[in-house]
């Protein structure tokens, strides 16, 4: 058997210690799919087609981490209430269901070869590829911020060392000190992502002691998730710390100084000992470089089954996709991928197709015990995924009904990491 160069290039993955592709080499007929992005929606993406597909489906993960801190859970590392290991997972139990795990980025995606580069230079072909990288920062939404002033000013809008950093940070506040956090604009991940940090921002202060120190949230938005829940609770548990201002209050955000701390508004300027900048978000680098993103930075998908209004041969889940009415959120991505995972499969296998059918929830911790949530179902609808009925934590509700949401919050978390890491 003479090899091309395409599948010599294919075989140097064996580099990468992973079983790759030998039955394609070998002229077996396996479909390939390629999954880029290890997160809730590639992760869980790539373990159902392994799992449901037992093994008809050559399955390959290509995420540059060994291990994934979520962002989901990080707001109760900030606040004390979770270690920094209980939200670090890593692969090696998605390698064991039968997927090929490369610890790689993806370069680019060819779409007419259907070939994706790999940064060791390998090339993955592939039948199906699925994208699911996140967001990246638009760090210039903020004027004065930048990667580099983000290690002065953390955003903590993704996982890992920022959240170290964030952390570090609030533990060296001394009472008095101002924390200054700029919201960013929609859509981004998490709507109520935010206004829980600042949750557990003013939990850590009030469990310190402080009696002066101020948290002011500087928004681009005129409203928020769950905000009548989050407004009563911050009164209840943190009277007086928390100052939340829409554009009409503080005038527009002006920008930052990374080297003397300030946070400018058109009508005030901020010297803040901690800033928490999270700017705009877009679809992450490899969606938008693929051609798959719209104007809007985010990528369309077709609302029957997530896959790319752009290429019908890649499917786009998670945070970089245009999700209609449901959030950018882990369990969002998580649902949107057992959708994609079906439709895969239904695909390449022939086996049997249902109906899309989404949901979401989002938990935010307040103060101990004192959690609240919003939700609904989606389907697609008005060439969208539209959503269906839906809930949301009202005012004044009881002390056990908040203690409930926290503990359903803990076992979606450990169900929702069991299904994206095994
Ligand atoms: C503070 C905070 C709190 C949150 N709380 C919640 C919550 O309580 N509930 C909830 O449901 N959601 C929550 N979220 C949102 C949630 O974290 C995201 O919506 C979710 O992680 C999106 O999943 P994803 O798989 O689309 O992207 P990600 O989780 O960002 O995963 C993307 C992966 O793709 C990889 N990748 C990127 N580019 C490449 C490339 N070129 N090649 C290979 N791999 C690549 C990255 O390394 C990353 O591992 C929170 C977010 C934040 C910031």
């Amino acid at each position: 058997m003479t090899l091309s160069r395409r599948k010599f290039t294919t075989l140097s993955l064996a580099a990468l210690s992973m079983p790759v592709f030998a039955p394609a080499v070998l002229g077996q007929a396996k479909p390939r799919v390629v999954v880029i992005g290890g997160g809730p929606g590639g992760g869980t993406v790539a373990r159902y087609l392994a799992k449901d597909s037992n093994g008809a489906i050559d399955v390959t993960l290509v995420e540059p981490q060994k291990n994934f801190t979520t962002c989901f859970f990080s707001n109760l590392y900030v606040g004390g209430f979770r270690d920094f290991k209980s939200i670090t997972h890593n692969y090696d139990k998605v390698r064991k269901s039968g997927v090929h795990v490369a610890h790689v980025s993806a370069v680019s995606v060819d779409r007419d070869k259907k070939e994706v580069l790999l940064s060791n230079k390998s090339k993955l072909p592939y039948d199906r590829l699925v994208i699911a990288p996140g967001i990246d920062l638009k760090f210039d939404s903020v004027p004065g911020y930048s990667e580099e002033a983000a290690q002065i000013m953390p955003h903590a809008w993704k996982p890992g060392s920022q959240t170290e950093l964030l952390v570090k940070k609030l533990n060296a506040l001394k009472d008095g000190d101002t924390i200054v956090m700029v919201c960013p604009p929609n859509p981004y991940r998490c709507p109520p992502g935010p206004y829980e940090r600042a949750s557990m921002f003013a939990h850590v202060l009030k469990k310190k002691g402080h009696k002066k120190s101020k948290i002011v949230i500087l928004d681009p938005k005129p409203t928020f998730s769950k905000q009548g829940v989050f407004m009563e609770g911050w009164e209840k548990h943190y009277p007086g710390m928390i100052e939340w201002q829409d554009p009409k209050m503080h005038g527009g955000i002006k920008g930052v100084d990374p080297k003397t701390g300030e946070v400018k508004t058109d009508l005030a300027t901020y010297k803040a000992a901690l800033a928490n900048v999270i700017p705009a978000q877009m679809a992450g680098k490899i969606a938008r470089d693929a051609g798959l993103a719209d104007q809007s930075g985010f990528c369309p998908i077709d609302p029957e089954n997530m896959r790319s209004k752009i290429d019908a041969n890649i499917y786009v889940v998670g945070d970089a996709c245009i999700p209609g009415d449901m959030p950018k959120s882990a369990f969002s991505a998580n649902s949107q991928a057992k959708v994609a995972a079906m439709n895969i499969r239904g695909e390449l296998t022939q086996s049997r197709v249902f109906p899309a059918r989404y949901s979401n929830t989002c938990w935010s911790l307040i103060a101990p015990d004192d959690d609240i949530k919003v939700g609904a179902n989606y389907e697609p609808g008005e060439g969208k995924i539209k959503q269906g009925p839906g809930f949301v934590s009202q005012k004044g509700e009881s002390d056990d009904i908040r203690k409930a949401n926290y503990r359903e919050s803990l076992d979606w978390y450990n169900g929702i990491v069991a299904d994206t890491f095994g």
